[in-house]
């Protein structure tokens, strides 16, 4: 197929393409000794969609996650839109956005979306960090490969490892110090990783602080607008059901792991802003939820709460 054809085809839906042959994919997963699912199909279309920078800050009644997850959840956004391309290429094909087991990071290099940051994230010349991935493989032969070109990596800045407030990337990065790792855990969290969370789910410090974002997530599409489900009540996720929860923030990317992990954190958030107000629904969360994790971090946390609002 000619290549030009098919990137302008995933042009019209995305803001960055890069279409490479499976094999070169392949090849350096090997070399870089990456263990990838095997795929059949020849062709690797890399993916970039824009999504803005935006702040809300917690309240006295509604925590915030981290902004990548405001607006509609961006794997329904980015699947809906591939969908859309591949329907009428009348071949086989397989999709993913995220939660897969390929590298994405690593096709989004080889495509030429972006370098790949010292925050590990991939860092596009036209939008930052601020930009979320997908791949498609196609059962097609291309004619040429359509490699983006890059001139640009971080030198000598290292301002996310200096700003990263678990020392995550002082040495590479280690995923389990890394707060949008553990927050989004289903374990006990440790004193310090309480103090370290900021969110109720991710952490944007290292793209905050990236000076190749200057200027950078201001673009948007419409499924990004804000829904209001954005800031979270901590009413609804103390008192609603996890049906009725999940039903009322529906589509939303912080839902991925199930509502306890939301609590969890949220209790944390409370505990650091010293807000003692939801102190007895919190308990009567612990009458009703046996997970393990989840009662040893609470527990601990209530304990000091009530000490604290009693004294
Ligand atoms: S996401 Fe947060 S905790 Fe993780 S490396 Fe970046 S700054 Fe550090
Ligand atoms: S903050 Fe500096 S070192 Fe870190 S990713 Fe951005 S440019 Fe690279």
């Amino acid at each position: 197929m000619d290549a030009q054809k098919l990137y302008d085809l995933f042009k019209s839906k995305f803001d960055a393409v890069g279409i490479i042959e499976t094999k070169t994919y392949q090849e350096e997963a090997k070399k870089m000794n990456k263990i990838i699912p095997e795929v059949n199909y020849p062709t690797m279309v890399v993916l970039g969609l824009a999504y803005p920078k935006r702040m809300i800050k917690h309240t006295d009644t509604h925590v915030v996650p981290s902004f990548y997850t405001f607006g509609k959840d961006y794997h329904l956004i980015l699947k809906a839109r591939m969908e859309e391309v591949v329907k009428d290429l009348n071949c086989g094909y397989t999709l993913g956005v995220d939660n897969h087991p390929h590298d994405e990071r690593l096709a989004a290099v080889l495509a030429g979306l972006g370098f790949y940051g010292k925050n590990q994230l991939i860092i596009n010349p036209d939008y930052g960090t601020y930009m979320f991935l997908g791949i498609v493989f196609l059962d097609l032969k291309i004619d040429h490969q359509i490699i983006l070109e890059i001139h640009d990596d971080c030198g000598t800045c290292r301002k996310c490892i200096d700003a990263c407030p678990t020392h995550a990337l002082d040495d590479g990065y280690d995923v389990e110090k890394c707060m949008s790792h553990f927050n989004q855990s289903k374990r006990n969290l440790l004193d310090d990783e309480i103090q370290a969370n900021y969110s109720l789910f991710g952490c944007d410090i290292c793209q905050m602080v990236c000076p190749k974002n200057i200027n950078k997530g201001l673009k948007t599409h419409p499924e990004f607008m804000l829904s209001g489900k954005e800031a979270v009540s901590i009413l609804d996720l103390f008192q609603d059901s996890e049906k009725a929860f999940k039903e009322k923030y529906k589509d939303m990317a912080y839902l991925w792991k199930g509502k306890t992990i939301l609590m969890r954190n949220a209790v944390c958030l409370l505990y650091k802003h010293q807000n003692y107000a939801y102190n007895e629904l919190i308990e009567a969360s612990l009458k009703k939820l046996t997970t393990p994790w989840y009662v040893d971090t609470v527990s601990r946390l209530l304990k000091r709460m009530k000490n604290a609002n009693q004294a």
